[in-house]
Formats: structure tokens, C-alpha cells, sequence
């Protein structure tokens, strides 16, 4: 076993970088204009590979807007299941379409392709763009088909206590999900990238070395994340022989 991949558990797909959103705090900027998807066979071929290779603990579908691409986040979720991997989480704005019908089915499938964690993204900044009603009703429809652990998934300017206005937004919308009976998870606190850097700048402390809780150890890869086109660490799962490639890495 190669020694920098011993604690690997997770994998992640970036299902596409299109989203329906234009966020402020957005740090794929200029990644959401590459569009493009990822291919929901590979996708699912290249799970199962890992998890043979690896067993895996979790695996997370987001993007840009996953539920863009119903039809491949549900493949991977189903397929995730069968593999009996424990963990298989979403992350989504909750807005993909205008027509309320199409919501409300691809909350029923996703409800029961055997996600057992969604986190539907909402915030003061997202709500900029995102209108907030129809990501309440795709919640109420994930909810009224037994959706499992949905949570409202909020983004903090500065620390979740500050009481700038966005914050004080967001405490707002969170309460829209309360009445749902869906409560916030954590959330994440805004990292100075992207638009977050071109439009927040000024709440951000130029002498502060702040930490991307995303950016991992290279020499301890937990987690491999798939982007749109396939690639990921030091291979492309379009590539038949990824598993061996992803077997001889090295950091820098
Ligand atoms: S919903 Fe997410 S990916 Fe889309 S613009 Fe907002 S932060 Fe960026």
C-alpha cells in the first residue's frame, strides 16, 4: 500500500462546475465557466473501483450545481449504496429548475437513491440569486419522501457569531428552514478566494494567514476529489488503468 494513500476513505464528485447561482462569497468563479459534466458511467465504474481498492467511508456528489445533472448524482448515490459505503452525502443550492414539477420528482429521487446526508446550501449570499422559495419547496418535497438528515447548510462571513449584515441575513433564512423542521448544519466560515476575495475583501484581515479547511496534507490523502472531466490527484478515471497510477503517487 502506497504509505500516502493508507488513510484514504473518501472520494467526492464534482458532478459539473455550472451553477444556477452567481454567489459573492463563490470561490469556483472562474471554474463555473468551464461548464461541462461528469460522465455518470465512469463515475460509477471508477466508485467501485476505489471502494475495492480502498473501502470507502463516505462519498460526497456537489459542484457548482450537482442537481443539474439529476440523473448522474442519483446513478452515483445508487450505485454508492450497493457498494454499502456508509456515508453518501450531497451538497446543493436546491435550485435547478423553474418548474415545480420537475422539483419536486428530482427531490423524490434523490430522497430515495440512498443519500443519507444533504446539505442544501443557503445563506444570505446565495439567496442574492437564488430564489428562496423554490429551494424551501425542494426541501418540503425531499422531506415529504423520507429524505434522511437533511440539513440547512449555511455560510458565515468572518465567524458565525459576527453580526455583519450577511450573517444576520442568514440567521433569517435559516429560521425559513426551522419552520420545515430542517435545522442548520455548522456551515462553513468564507474563505478569502474567488469572488469571496473581489467582493468581501474589505472583512477580511490582510495580516491574517488564514487556513482552506478544504486543502489537504499531501502527504496524508484522506480524500480524492473527481473533477467534471475526470481528473483527480494524479490521474483521470477515464484513464482504464487510473487505480495504478493513483498507486504510484507521490507528493511534491
Ligand atoms: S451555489 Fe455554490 S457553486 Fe454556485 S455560485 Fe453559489 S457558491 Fe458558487
Amino acid at each position: 500500500m502506497n504509505p500516502f494513500l493508507k488513510n484514504l476513505n473518501r472520494v467526492e464528485f464534482i458532478i459539473t462546475y455550472s451553477c444556477t447561482g452567481n454567489c459573492k462569497h463563490c470561490s469556483e468563479s472562474e471554474l463555473r465557466k468551464n461548464g461541462g459534466k461528469l460522465n455518470a458511467d465512469t463515475a460509477v465504474r471508477a466508485l467501485e473501483k476505489i471502494n475495492n481498492a480502498f473501502t470507502l467511508q463516505s462519498v460526497m456528489t456537489f459542484g457548482g450545481e450537482p442537481l443539474i445533472y439529476p440523473d448522474t448524482v442519483i446513478s452515483i448515490h445508487n450505485a454508492a449504496r450497493k457498494m454499502n459505503i456508509p456515508k453518501r452525502q450531497i451538497i446543493t443550492n436546491g435550485y435547478f429548475s423553474k418548474d415545480n414539477k420537475i422539483t419536486a420528482q428530482v427531490a423524490k429521487n434523490v430522497a430515495e437513491s440512498g443519500v443519507n446526508d444533504i446539505l442544501v446550501s443557503a445563506d444570505a449570499f446565495h439567496q442574492e440569486t437564488i430564489p428562496l422559495k423554490n429551494v424551501l419547496l425542494f426541501t418540503e418535497n425531499l422531506l415529504k419522501n423520507g429524505a434522511q438528515a437533511v440539513r440547512v447548510h449555511p455560510a458565515w462571513l468572518v465567524d458565525k457569531d459576527n453580526d455583519n449584515q450577511y450573517n444576520v441575513k442568514t440567521r433569517e433564512i435559516i429560521k425559513s428552514f426551522e419552520t420545515l423542521g430542517v435545522l442548520p448544519s455548522n456551515g462553513n466560515v468564507i474563505f478569502p478566494a474567488g469572488n469571496a476575495l473581489k467582493y468581501l475583501g474589505k472583512y477580511f484581515d490582510k495580516n491574517t494567514a488564514y487556513v482552506n479547511r478544504y486543502e489537504q496534507d499531501k502527504k496524508n490523502i484522506r480524500s480524492i476529489c473527481i473533477e467534471p472531466n475526470g481528473n483527480f490527484l494524479n490521474s483521470n478515471i477515464h484513464d482504464e488503468n487510473f487505480l495504478s497510477r493513483l498507486a504510484e503517487y507521490c507528493p511534491d
